[in-house]
């Protein structure tokens, strides 16, 4: 098992990760959660049908008043019907400001669950359960949100959780599709922040089918410690926390043109990176060996060019849309090595010119 703390200036908290640590879980949230009055357990349908069950069992071993709320899979439950129904199970149940809310899922749980507790009675404790693989980056930092027809994650709260309770070993049922999209999040960590463990994951992972036993845990670890060590220093994104946006300005872009779900978030992150680091040779006009990395994210699955039927255009007005982007001009993160990244703005022409020669 291994423990990383996390400070922000808001709150400090304890990520515990291993495998098969579900019979510790109600004993972990006690030492950092005194004097619970009851819990309600948020989840996803799809979780809820393998592992509900067993994380009730596990927590009536120190809780009496246990509750259950299921939300359906997917991004379209990060809703105002969604988190409404999730305020309505908390009322109805009679949680309490010393109750405790958990959200047993991936990201959208996560983000759902917790703007529920930041909001419920004004805000109530909570702890993170990830099951995805992306959820090493979604369930640290606090951020909470849902989405409006308007705008992805655009009404939320920074929320701290009190406890990250990783047991990897949920991660076995995970598709692996999913478990690729995690792993575009792990690969950007690696190159925002540490050259080493990129060479690592090279080294260690041929393929999403080795991300397993150790050195899963050791993947997720350290994507983990980077992500804490950037939003420690920036919690509310006012610097260096932006840089966790690598990939993402074009990410966004296609995951919102295409339609959400058509692409996972990593797959679609996985391709911004790509072009991220395509503009980054000629922005610094400096080789940082494009073509490897795009025959390195061919080999992991994902997809390497931009889908024909997508207009460089309609990309570049999403990518001014972003919610980073600044008098309408784009900023985007650029790797200027592998392990350092820069936030640069960059002229509409200029970008449109670079998506043109990307989707060559
Ligand atoms: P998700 O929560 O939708 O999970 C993906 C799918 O896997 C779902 O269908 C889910 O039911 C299923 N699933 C979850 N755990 C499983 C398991 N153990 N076995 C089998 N199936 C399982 O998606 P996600 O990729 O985890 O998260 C995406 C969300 O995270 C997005 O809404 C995104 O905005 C958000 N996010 C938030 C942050 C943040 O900082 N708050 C960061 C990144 C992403
Ligand atoms: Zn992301």
């Amino acid at each position: 098992m291994k423990r990383i703390h996390i400070a922000t200036p808001s709150k400090r908290y304890e990520v515990v990760i291993g495998n098969e640590l579900l019979h510790m879980i109600d004993r972990m949230i006690d030492r950092v959660c005194p004097h619970v009055t009851a819990v309600l357990i948020i989840t996803d349908e799809t979780v809820a049908s393998l592992y509900l069950a067993d994380v009730q069992q596990a927590l009536h071993q120190t809780y009496d008043r246990v509750y259950a709320h299921i939300i359906p899979s997917g991004e379209e439950a990060k809703s105002f019907e969604q988190f409404y129904a999730c305020h309505t199970a908390a009322l109805t149940n009679h949680l309490d400001r010393d109750s405790l809310i958990v959200a047993l899922g991936g990201g959208v749980v996560g983000d759902l669950a917790g703007f529920v507790a930041a909001t419920y009675m004004r805000g109530i404790r909570f702890v993170q359960v990830p099951t995805t693989l992306l959820a090493h980056d979604s369930a640290v930092g606090g951020k909470t949100a849902i989405n409006h027809p308007l705008g992805k994650n655009m009404i939320g709260a920074f929320y701290q959780p009190e406890l990250v309770f990783y047991d990897i070993s949920f991660l076995s049922t995970l598709p692996k599709r999913e478990m690729r999209s995690g792993f575009a999040e792990i690969i950007k960590h690696s190159l925002i922040y540490d050259r080493a463990f990129f060479g690592w994951l090279q080294a260690n992972v041929q393929k999403i089918e080795d991300l397993n036993g150790d050195r899963l845990q050791y993947a997720i670890q350290k994507g983990i410690e980077i992500k804490a060590a950037v939003v420690s220093q920036d919690e509310k994104e006012h610097g260096v926390r932006a840089h966790l946006n690598f990939g993402h300005t074009l990410g966004h872009a296609l995951e919102s043109e295409l339609g959400y779900g058509v692409m996972t978030h990593g797959d679609a992150v996985a391709l911004g990176m790509l072009f991220a680091i395509f503009v980054s040779e000629r922005f610094y006009n400096q080789p940082l060996f494009y073509s490897s990395f795009r025959t390195l994210f061919h080999h992991y699955g994902f997809p390497t060019s931009l889908p024909p039927h997508v207009s460089p255009e309609r990309l570049l007005e999403k990518m001014k849309k972003d919610k980073k982007a600044k008098d309408q001009t784009v900023r985007m993160v650029l790797m200027k090595e592998i392990g350092t990244v820069c936030v640069e703005r960059i002229s509409d022409e200029q970008l449109l010119q670079w998506l043109y020669a990307f989707a060559e």
